[in-house]
Formats: C-alpha cells, structure tokens, sequence
C-alpha cells in the first residue's frame, strides 16, 4: 500500500510540472484538475486560446526536465479562505472547488513549486500529498490528448485533457511502454480486423457482431470442444427458444429489476402478450426441467445449451466483441439435491481446469462476491436462503481446493456468485465465466423432485458457462495468443503456396488430400509472386504453408515452411500430414 502511495505521488507532482511547464510554455490555459491514476496521470484545462496535440508533446516534455533539473522545492501552504478567494479569483474552475471546500469546512491548501510569489514559480489549489522537490518527480511521458467534460458531466464545458505516465525508474517506465504497446498491437478489435475474424455494421446495429468465415471457424471449433466435453461430463443438451413471454422473467425477478437492459419485442397481429429477447438461458432450462415430474434417481441433472442472448449494454461501454449485445453462452444448470451441490461445483471447477489447460492458461483464480452487507435490501430472498447458498459456496471452493478471494459486492440479486478470473499472456485480467450455487430459483420456479422418502423437495440449482460467451472467449483468445491461434483452432491450418501457376494439377491434388484428411487448408493460385504470397499468409498468421515448385512436383514431395519461419524441404506428403492431425487432435499449444 506504501509503495503505491509513493508512485501516486510521484505521479500526482509530476502532472504539476508539466502544469507549471505548459504555464512556462505561454499556453493560455485555465488549469481544472488533475489526479494520479493507477496508468499514470491526467491534467483537465480550459484551453482558451489555440490548440494543442501530440505534437506538442516533445517541447513540453524537454521543459518538464528542465523544471526537474532546476531543484525547485514543493511546498504545502494553508490558505485562509478569504486568501484562497483572491489567490484564485481568475479560475472560475478553481473558485468552484474552494467554494466547496468552504461549504464542507474543509482545509484548504495550495502547493507551491519554487520559491512562493517568486517569478518562475507555480501555484496550485491541491490537497497533496507531493514530493519535496522536482528532482523527485521520477522518469515521465506524455501519452495523448483528448477532449473531457467538467467534471465528468456532459451538461458541463468540454475541456482539454493531457494524460502521461511517471515511474520511480526508467526501467518501469521503458516497461510499461513496451507492455502498451503490446496491448495496442494485441487489441481483439484491430486483430479481429486485420485477420478477418469478425466485424459490425451500422445498419445492423452496435454491438451486434457479424462472424466473418475466419471467426466464424475458431467460434464453431470452440463450441465443438464444448459440446464433446459435455456429452462426455455427463450434460445432455436442450434447445430452446430466444424469445419469451414477459411472464417468465416476471417469475424469474428479472422485471421489473432488469426490464431496462431487456430488448422488447414488437408482437405482430392480436397477440397480447408482451414479449422479450433473452438476456438468459436460465429460466428456459428451468420450464424444461419442470416439464416432467422429477426422481431423486434423475438426479444431478445437467443440461447444456449454446444459448442466444441480448442485453442491451451501454453504448459506451461496448467493446468489440469482448462486450457486445448479442452473444451466445456455453450454458449450463445443474439440478442436484443439496447433498450433490458440492461434489456438482468440484467437477464443474475440474471442467475450467480442463479447458484452461488444455488451451495453456495458467494464470487463473475465483472471487467469490457476496452481498454488500450495505445494501442487503436489493437481494431477493431470505436471510436464512442466502447464509446457506453463502456457505455451500465456501464448503464447494475448499473442497475444490482452487485459489480464491471474497468480495463484499458483486453477488447476483438472487445468490452468491463465483467469477473466474483469468490472466492473458500479457497479464490482462479478465472475468471470462461465473458459476452459482443458486437457492432461490427453485423456490421462484418450484423446483422439485420426488426423493427417496417419497417427500417432495426443492433442489439446488447451479449455472455455470466455462467457456463464457463465444463472443468473450475468442475476443480474450484474440489478445492471449496475439493471433496466433493454435493449429487446431487456426481457420486456414494449411496455405498452399504453388511458386507458379502451371502446377495447377499437382496443387490440385495436395489440396483435395489435406482437405479429405480434414485439415483446413486453402491454394493461393494468385499470379502473384512467391515471397508475396508468404508474406499474405504470415500476415494471416496462418501456421502451416507448403510450398510446392517443379522439384517437389517432379519427386512428388512438398516443401514445408512453419508460422516461426522453420522450413522442410522435400518431405513426404502422407507423414507430414500424421504429423499435423496428431497435433490437431491433441490440441496441441506447439507453433504449428
Ligand atoms: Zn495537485
Ligand atoms: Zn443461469
């Protein structure tokens, strides 16, 4: 805790020397805030005459260092607020603020940067805390430029905002750059672009996203492996429809607590009923699951779904296809008895290990998110409900013996909940999937079976969704392996790359083989040249191409060169293939 006080303020001092440098500079600027940030740092202001941009940046930097080289004390004073009143009477920004402060019966104090009143020295109205000096600012750069309401209000001014960064060393500012850079390079948006894996039309809607081909093979080999998996942990599958009555989200509790984030339908002719897109699978799965009088001997049931789902989420917090509106879940409930919830929860864990593995994802952990105990009357059901799904959730997590923390906010309106969190390559956290022990629903949807003393009882329902969304999973692939999916999930597996066009015949008959052998393969018969094809498929990252020349056709071989640039030259056809099925079906993580 320390030591991020330490670079709060080491950041905090250093965006008042770039306030001070962009003042020394001549800028005709009215300064309105400016805090430290977990990234770095940010400076809002009034810019009342010019512009400024990126550009800017190196000038104002190199006297950002002169300001550092000069040693200038940084001083707390207090201010009287008559004295605060005059000291600021030009800032209409400012004046805000202290008139508050007055308001509160707050202190009010100002930090000075050089000798006080003195020419070359700065002023602001700030609470602190700073360094004692601007040598100590650390090693800093400015990032980017870009517009801001006062205050975060659009009802307010538009003002202009500077962001940067400032480390205690160069070594954690050179870091950070490189880890930024990377992010940019790995954004799922610019990936999905770049490798034509999805895309969204303003015709159709935001947040609505269009799975071109490419995509559209990593999303169904996806859910492939999930609807084996399944069929091999003991699921059985349902379908069911994306439409319902408002009925059964009035059972659910969804309306009216959630009718803002439901899409509602316009129902044609003399239906009365209103009707709703699902934002869940869940009460679907429950109908099913009374459609028929159930026995302890059935019990756990689990039935799976890649269901269709919409909510409507802000339009500003959308984000490609990590955060869209529409979107498809690996979805499942568990109808158990209380006495099988846990043993249910430990194999569904099992089952995020599995996948996480499988796919090299190491850095993974739950929170459990309880209610705010501030706020317990948003909660539906009752205090006795909720410290028993509290508590098979806690026995379920030791038992599972994952790594876990527990979060006092978070919990869904009906039970505690459980998010994965899991780590990319990169180090990027993301809550992929949640799993529930859920009490309430039964109760809602009278969940019952018969049990073994012929009494009827309620059962425990858990939903769970490993995989999460297709959308979410493939977005977080996206940046995990940076494009470079593996090669059982790569859309084009094999690119094959004849060096001209007159061996169209033999190229023929390689690719009718790879593609009767089930490997995705695809022929560039392009009159382009061979280096340009090469680059088209690394630019694809696609990680397989064979390249075939009149050698390889006259010994009736293919030369081989690999996604890392390894090459095999004139290799047999048939074992080349093994090989890559081998690795297919292992799921291999291997480059190619
Ligand atoms: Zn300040
Ligand atoms: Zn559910």
């Amino acid at each position: 805790m320390k030591q991020e006080n330490e670079l709060f303020t080491i950041r905090h001092s250093c965006e008042h020397v770039l306030m001070q440098a962009m003042e020394n500079l001549g800028y005709k600027i009215l300064k309105a805030m400016g805090p430290a940030t977990d990234d770095g740092f940010y400076f809002d202001f009034d810019l009342l005459d010019g512009r400024i941009t990126e550009e800017d940046f190196p000038k104002i930097e190199a006297e950002m260092l002169r300001i550092k080289s000069q040693n200038l004390p940084i001083s707390r004073i207090s201010l009287t607020p008559p004295i605060s009143l005059q000291l600021f009477k030009d800032n209409p920004y400012k004046l805000e603020w202290v008139a508050e402060a007055i308001k509160r019966n707050d202190p009010i104090t100002a930090y000075w940067t050089g000798e006080p009143n003195k020419k070359g020295s700065f002023v602001d109205l700030c609470a602190g805390p700073h360094v004692t000096n601007t040598s100590e600012i650390g090693f800093f750069k400015l990032l980017s430029v870009a517009g801001a309401y006062w205050r975060g209000s659009e009802k307010n001014k538009m003002l202009t905002r500077v962001y940067g960064t400032a480390f205690p060393t160069q070594k954690e500012l050179d870091d950070y750059l490189a880890l930024q850079e990377e992010i940019k390079k790995r954004d799922h948006r610019k990936l999905g672009r770049d490798l034509e894996l999805f895309t969204f039309s303003e015709e159709i809607g935001p947040g609505l996203p269009l799975w071109l081909p490419a995509g559209t093979t990593i999303k169904d080999e996806l859910e492939k492996w999930g609807k084996e998996t399944e069929e091999k942990w003991g699921y059985q599958r349902v379908s069911t429809p994306f439409l319902t009555k408002r009925k059964l989200f009035e059972i659910s509790g969804h309306v009216p607590y959630f009718e803002e984030e439901m899409y509602k339908v316009h129902v044609p002719r003399d239906e009365k009923d209103e009707y709703f897109i699902r934002p869940m699978n869940c009460p679907f799965h429950h109908m099913i699951f009374k459609s028929q009088l159930r026995s302890y001997k059935e019990l756990p049931l689990r039935l799976a779904e890649y269901g269709h789902v919409a909510r409507y989420e802000d339009a500003g917090s959308l984000n490609g296809i990590l955060r869209p509106r529409f979107f498809c879940q690996n979805d499942a409930h568990i109808y158990s008895t209380e006495d099988q919830a846990v043993d249910e929860f430990v194999s569904v864990v099992n089952l995020h290990r599995y996948y996480y593995d499988t796919l090299g994802l190491k850095n993974y952990h739950i929170v459990l998110c309880l209610r705010d105990p501030k706020k317990k009357g948003k909660y539906h059901g009752n205090e006795t409900m909720w410290q028993k799904a509290e508590k098979l959730s806690r026995e379920a997590l030791e038992k599972s013996k994952i790594e876990y923390a527990v979060e006092n906010e978070g919990a869904a309106h009906y039970g505690p909940k459980m998010d994965f969190k899991i780590k990319s390559a990169i180090g990027a956290e993301y809550g992929i999937s949640t799993n529930q022990i859920d009490l309430f629903m039964p109760k809602r949807f009278n969940l019952t079976y018969i049990d073994k003393d012929g009494k009827e009882k309620l059962v425990v329902v858990q939903h769970r969704a490993p995989l999460g969304s297709s959308e979410r999973f493939v977005g977080f692939l996206i940046e995990h392996f940076s494009g470079n999916f593996p090669l059982w999930l790569s859309p084009t597996q094999v690119q094959i790359i004849p060096i001209s066009n007159q061996l169209d015949k033999y190229v023929q008959k390689i690719l009718n083989y790879l593609i009767d052998q089930n490997i995705r393969t695809r022929a560039n018969l392009e009159s382009d040249t061979m280096q340009n094809k090469i680059r088209k498929a690394q630019e694809l990252k696609i990680p397989v191409m064979v390249i075939i020349g009149n050698k390889e056709k006259d010994q009736e071989k293919i030369s081989v060169r690999y996604r890392d640039g390894k090459q095999e030259n004139l290799i047999e056809l048939e074992a080349f293939t093994k090989t890559l099925k081998d690795r297919i079906i292992a799921k291999s993580l291997d480059i190619y």
